[in-house]
């Protein structure tokens, strides 16, 4: 029942008149390499903020916005991106939208690729005057389990927490593993496709499901500790 009420797609217009925040995941629909479903970025945003509302009736989890920005992925079947002009559009009239019954509304991205549009466009909504903000579910490169690029151990073990049945785990196999940084000029120049065939950018062997709970509950804990402080930069960045 809990997660029923978070879920604004199944409320009446009529239970709405209170003061709520909206958490609005944001994805997208690209290549996730050879054993991981297009939609990974939208089922880890979209659980992200579903977990950070259980429990509190001020908060109301949008329907995930399943495209984004994903440019850098085009040349792999299956990806469909809106471009960074059209994200920024929808994510600017979904703030003026909101914001006329809601008292905030947060982007929960889910896909660094939809980076710098998202703050781009909540930067526009706080100059209008909209209590918008937006939050990023990232995990840090360093420490117990380091976050690595793109559809390599971290996203893997966060499927694998969310629904094993989604994870093709006979596919498997390595990318490109060398650090972000150094990939970055072949990416800027050709997308992941100049850098990995598979297009994997890290090695999702030996991801677990426990691992990847720990990884979630750590964003979760983290977007519930922001929103109770509520400080966004002047980007917009709840921090
Ligand atoms: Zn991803």
């Amino acid at each position: 029942m809990t997660g029923r009420v978070t879920r604004l797609g199944e409320r009446a217009w009529t239970d709405l008149g209170g003061r709520h925040t909206v958490l609005l995941p944001v994805g997208s629909l690209e290549q996730h390499g050879p054993h991981l479903p297009l939609d990974t970025d939208t089922r880890i945003a979209a659980a992200v903020a579903r977990r950070a509302a259980e429990d509190d009736p001020a908060l109301l989890v949008a329907p995930p916005l399943a495209y984004g920005a994903s440019g850098e992925h085009e040349g792999f079947a299956g990806t469909l991106s809106i471009g960074h002009d059209a994200l920024r559009t929808v994510l600017v009239e979904l703030g003026r939208s909101a914001a006329r019954w809601a008292s905030r509304l947060v982007f929960v991205n889910g896909h660094g690729g939809n980076l710098p549009t998202v703050p781009d466009a909540v930067a526009q909504l706080r100059h209008e005057g909209r209590e918008v903000a937006w939050f990023g579910c990232a995990v840090p490169q360093s420490g117990t389990h380091g976050g690595d690029a793109h559809a390599g151990r971290t996203e893997t073990a966060i499927l694998l927490a969310l629904d094993p049945s989604v994870v093709r785990i006979e596919a498997m196999e390595p990318g490109n593993t060398a650090p972000l940084a150094e990939l970055l000029p072949t990416l800027v120049r050709g997308g992941v496709a100049a850098a990995s065939a598979n297009g994997v950018l890290g090695d999702p062997r030996g991801a677990t499901a426990r691992e990847g709970e720990e990884l979630l509950e750590g964003m979760v804990g983290q977007l519930r500790e922001r929103l109770g402080r509520w400080l966004p930069d002047d980007r917009g960045r709840l921090g």
